[in-house]
């Protein structure tokens, strides 16, 4: 290609100055020379070409390998999914396949007796006193019996299948809700991401220094976040002295915190003895009593045990 001002050149040098080029960054040997920017600005061609490759290829821009690694691992995950499933459904289809059969083999086995034997006077022994057991005993009552208490069996598990069913299609579509909202939230930029960090330890530091003062040392849950992990939560009314257990998934946040677990008896007699500290949007429950749901709770990061106890305090 050749430069449109001195149409007998070539174009053989890009300009790569930060500024708005009226060369359109292309220029010839002469361009050059007149385009009054440091030569270092302007590049041959080849070296133009070479630079960008060499850049592309340090950022590895053609290497799908980690993303088929990870694309492979969500695949993994939902066909496992979908084999747990199918597990389920299979075991549960058995289960009710061999009770029904049960039910019929045995209700076969009587009537068997007769219409295998249309003619009474010539069955066998063993069968013709099994008729006669059959007549004098209770022997049909106890199979109807039998045989409606397996149907009310399998009416109450349909039905509680049936519930849990929903249930769980209702929790499924909550966290895909959640994912799809996930997704829609543009990543922060690394510059933000380190800021929302420092915050985060700012506050935790804060924290810390209020859980000295208040609790004095060991006092050993407190704050930070957990991620995704999950526990029993033992949670206890102050006012009713009632106590509940709660499984819990703990959601990771980078400036959401904590509840504060207060352990009994360390501070006896205060108010604080028993008091969680929540910021009231993490954790999305009446406030006045445990007993209707839990949703979100921040815990330590620190804190192995599983279990960990929480009481409300009367004000809350
Ligand atoms: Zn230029
Ligand atoms: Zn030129």
């Amino acid at each position: 290609m050749n430069c449109i001002y001195h149409i007998q050149n070539p174009v053989s040098f890009i300009c790569i100055a930060t500024h708005k080029c009226e060369l359109d960054r292309k220029m010839c040997v002469e361009c050059q020379k007149e385009h009054g920017v440091d030569q270092q600005q302007t590049l041959p061609l080849k070296k133009f070409e070479e630079i960008v490759k060499n850049n592309f290829k340090e950022f590895q821009l053609d290497d799908t390998s980690e993303l088929t690694k990870e694309r492979m691992k969500c695949k993994s995950m939902l066909s496992q999914t979908e084999s747990s499933i199918k597990n389920v459904l299979d075991e549960i289809s058995k289960l009710f396949k061999q009770t029904f059969d049960r039910i019929e083999q045995e209700s076969k086995s009587f009537t068997n007796l007769i219409n295998d034997n249309p003619n009474l006077a010539s069955i066998s022994n063993i069968e013709l006193n099994e008729l006669v057991e059959i007549l004098q005993g209770n022997i049909l009552n106890k199979f109807t019996n039998q045989k409606k208490l397996y149907l009310d069996r399998l009416e109450r598990s349909r039905f509680w299948w049936e519930q849990e069913v929903k249930d769980f299609g209702e929790r499924l579509t909550t966290v895909m809700n959640e994912f799809i909202q996930y997704f829609s939230v543009k990543p922060v930029s690394l510059d933000a991401d380190h800021k929302l960090v420092l915050e985060k330890n700012l506050l935790i530091q804060e924290l810390k220094e209020l859980k000295n003062q208040m609790i004095c040392q060991e006092m050993e849950l407190d704050i930070l976040k957990f991620g995704d992990t999950n526990i029993t939560l033992n949670v206890k009314s102050f006012s009713t002295n009632l106590s509940s257990t709660f499984q819990m998934q703990l959601k990771d946040s980078v400036s959401d915190l904590y509840i504060k677990a207060v352990q009994h008896g360390i501070h006896k007699g205060s108010p604080q003895d028993c008091c969680l500290l929540v910021p009231s949007k993490n954790i999305k429950y009446a406030l006045t009593e445990w007993n209707r749901k839990l949703y979100e709770i921040f815990i330590p990061n620190d804190y192995t045990n599983k279990i960990i106890k929480v009481e409300f305090s009367q004000s809350r």
